[in-house]
């Protein structure tokens, strides 16, 4: 459904590349991902799945190298023409683009040297069947909150441990533990960018990012997780066991480990919110065409003034969303390595508004659509099932509350 927009600066080109999205998501991803949340986790990653041939579709057209720079093959979209299309995409379905958009972009953003970016970052871009797929493995089943906690007292304490480590030895690093079952993309990834501890004096904050492909000896994969919502989006564990990887592959070290994951959280807590305004916006819209065909009480739902209040309620909660996760993300994008600059607190304001807004807003409209809101009929359960992840996803959001509430308690009020 054509959707306003309260930018009044979008140009031909950002109006372009939104329809453009929006007629993919529409007619390719929508359909997949209804199809794809039917399945068992096992039929919707096997060959034969239509997963793949999404993929194939999405990967031709460029939809998972969506930030990435001209130089490296991306298409060069700027801050706010990013979150537009992912906006767009999203509305097809939250996990397909958590899918496509979960891979190397932090090896640029967090000081991938130009080794890295000709062996992974280039032929990611200039991938165009779907084959070469990320994963970005940091939660572990032990510590999940705790890894994301960044510029929180718990992340520096020494005496909370780690269940991923990595040794130094003579020119390598050898990585032993394992990751969370909801490492995005884990069963599938060919490559995998890793986040583990590596001086335990410094708790999580000792961590380091490596990136290296995950065929190395040593490595194994867990099942795809059968879950509540994002049923489209694989999930599992990644497991190591003396692995042994280059000094070469790391990318950043434990003094510089705490900033990069600020700088990283910053671009991807706005664009969790912005997926889940995409995936509200399909509530809403599906609320808002049902709420014109039914009719109770002798006129369409839609002419009821409770119904228009709801509607109205879902609408500027909505907008509001929009607007915080697109300021967010596009701010945060334009100063990625300037900690003055930086705000991680509005990418957390925005990230935990867009999800519980998500959440609010699927509810409603299963509400609008009465008993009908509940069955496999309408796809609004489904949208409310995947909303209700979306709270976890990148942090939950009551950790993210924690962590974000204790930076504003002690930085504020803060001018740049
Ligand atoms: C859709 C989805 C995609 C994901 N993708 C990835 C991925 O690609 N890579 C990856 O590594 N991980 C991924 N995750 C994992 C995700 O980041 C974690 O699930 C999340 O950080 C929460 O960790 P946990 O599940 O271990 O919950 P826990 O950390 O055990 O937290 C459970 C609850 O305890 C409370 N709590 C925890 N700590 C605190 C605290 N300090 N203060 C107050 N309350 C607290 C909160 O209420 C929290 O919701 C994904 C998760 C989802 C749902």
């Amino acid at each position: 459904m054509d959707y306003f927009d309260l930018n009044l600066n979008l140009s031909s080109e950002d109006i372009a590349l939104r329809e453009a999205a929006s007629k993919f998501a529409r007619e390719v991803m929508r359909p997949v991902s209804v199809k794809l949340d039917k399945m068992t986790p096992d039929e919707a990653y096997a060959a034969e799945s239509p997963f793949w041939d999404f993929m194939r579709k999405a990967y031709e057209l460029g939809y998972h190298k969506l930030p990435y720079p001209e130089d490296f093959g991306g298409p060069g979209l700027t801050p706010l023409q990013i979150q537009i299309v992912m906006e767009e995409l999203a509305w097809g379905s939250f996990g397909l683009t958590l899918a496509l958009n979960t891979s190397l972009d932090a090896a640029v953003a967090m000081g991938g040297t130009e080794d890295h970016i000709k062996e992974f970052t280039i032929p990611y871009c200039k991938c165009t069947d779907g084959g070469y797929i990320g994963c970005w493995a940091i939660t572990e089943p032990d510590h999940g909150s705790d890894t994301l906690a960044v510029g929180y007292p718990c992340f520096r304490d020494p005496s909370i441990g780690a269940q991923c480590r990595a040794r130094r030895d003579g020119n390598d690093y050898v990585i032993n533990g394992q990751k969370s079952a909801w490492v995005s993309n884990g069963p599938l990834a060919n490559h995998i960018l890793l986040m583990c501890q590596i001086d335990s004096s410094m708790g999580h904050a000792g961590g380091g990012i490596f990136i290296f492909n995950a065929d190395l000896p040593g490595i194994s994969k867990g099942k795809p997780v059968d879950k509540v919502g994002a049923r489209d989006l694989c999930q599992g564990e990644v497991f190591f066991d003396n692995v042994r990887v280059s000094k070469d592959y790391l990318i950043v070290a434990p003094d510089n480990y705490e900033a990069a994951l600020e700088a990283h959280l910053c671009i991807t807590l706005p664009m969790v919110g912005t997926w889940a305004n995409g995936l509200a916006r399909a509530a809403f819209d599906e609320a808002l065409t049902y709420a014109r065909e039914r009719v109770q009480g002798g006129k369409r739902l839609i002419e009821h003034s409770s119904v228009q209040n709801k509607l109205f309620d879902m609408f500027r909660k909505l907008e509001a969303s929009r607007q915080i996760c697109r300021a967010a993300f596009v701010y945060n994008w334009s100063f990625p390595t300037n900690p003055e600059k930086r705000l991680i607190e509005y990418a957390m304001a925005a990230k935990t508004f867009g999800t519980q807004t998500a959440l609010e807003v699927t509810s409603d409209a299963i509400q609008i659509l009465g008993g009908n809101g509940i069955t496999k009929e309408y796809a609004v359960e489904k949208f409310f099932r995947d909303a209700r992840t979306t709270l976890i996803c990148d942090g939950s959001n009551d950790t993210i509350s924690v962590v974000g509430g204790n930076k504003v308690a002690r930085t504020y009020p803060r001018r740049l």
